[in-house]
């Protein structure tokens, strides 16, 4: 069963007087597990469609659907909870507190929670060796490479372990090497089960999902499966 459900979804803005269609009846489901590239022009609506799909905004119209539950019916609190429970964020320019620690930036999703510190910090350091990072635990996030921040936030999305990761152009900062060894962690999630969904501009990264959504004006022109799927270079 799909674990996200769009139904027409319509998202609006308004420009003073005129109504700017950001999104414009759009429909996608997307099966647990799924490994998926958003992609198109600058301005074709990829990033709403992530806010959307991570809940940190709803629609104008349309039904969506997080794990069978209408979004649009949700409380506030039903909102905040899906944000924290269901999905992870990992953003271009990776979003860290520059001056805390890797640790500190892990643990910092799990601090408006009722779990003690302690427990917290655990919790932090097993999402920090999962990405490969048990090392730098204590170094400040403006001490590590590119490559090192993105994994800290790959952590951070982890730590709370969301079924989905959304990630809005992860690999946009990073040099080719790197992004490589990013997108390698990313088959391993996969491969563990969590459904991915990346925002991206290079084609690259797009072959090496193993399904392709395609927005222009808010539309989706184009949702193809890539038969190979899982491959770099
Ligand atoms: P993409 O991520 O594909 O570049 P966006 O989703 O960021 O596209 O934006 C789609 C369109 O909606 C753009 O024209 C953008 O300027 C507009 N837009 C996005 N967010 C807002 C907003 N909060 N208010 C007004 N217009 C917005
Ligand atoms: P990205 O690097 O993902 O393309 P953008 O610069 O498009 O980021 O957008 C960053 C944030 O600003 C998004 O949350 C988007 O909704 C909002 N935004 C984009 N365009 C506009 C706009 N014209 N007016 C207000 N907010 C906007």
């Amino acid at each position: 069963d799909a674990v996200i459900k769009l139904h027409n979804i319509e998202k609006h803005y308004k420009m003073g007087e005129q109504t700017f269609k950001a999104l414009d009846g759009v429909n996608i489901e997307i099966e647990a597990n799924d490994y998926v590239a958003i992609i198109g022009p600058s301005g074709s609506g990829k990033s709403t469609l992530m806010n959307l799909i991570g809940c940190l905004d709803i629609p104008t119209s349309g039904e969506y659907f997080l794990k069978n539950k209408l979004v649009e019916s949700m409380t506030e609190t039903e909102l905040a909870h899906q944000r924290n429970e269901s999905v992870g964020f990992i953003f271009q320019s990776f979003n860290l507190l520059p001056r805390a620690t890797a640790l500190e930036n892990v643990m910092q999703p799990l601090v408006y929670r009722f779990i003690p510190a302690k427990e917290r910090k655990l919790k932090a350091l097993e999402a920090l060796k999962r990405v490969g990072l048990a090392d730098k635990v204590n170094h400040l996030s403006n001490q590590l490479s590119g490559g090192q921040r993105q994994r800290v936030a790959i952590a951070r999305a982890l730590v709370t372990k969301p079924h989905i990761l959304l990630g809005d152009e992860p690999t946009g900062n990073l040099d080719s090497k790197t992004t490589q060894e990013i997108m390698a962690l990313f088959d391993e999630l996969h491969q563990e089960g969590h459904t991915i969904i990346l925002v991206t501009h290079e084609q690259e990264i797009a072959d090496h999902c193993q399904r392709v959504i395609r927005l222009v004006d808010g539309q989706v022109v184009a949702d193809t499966r890539n038969h190979h799927g899982e491959k770099l270079n």
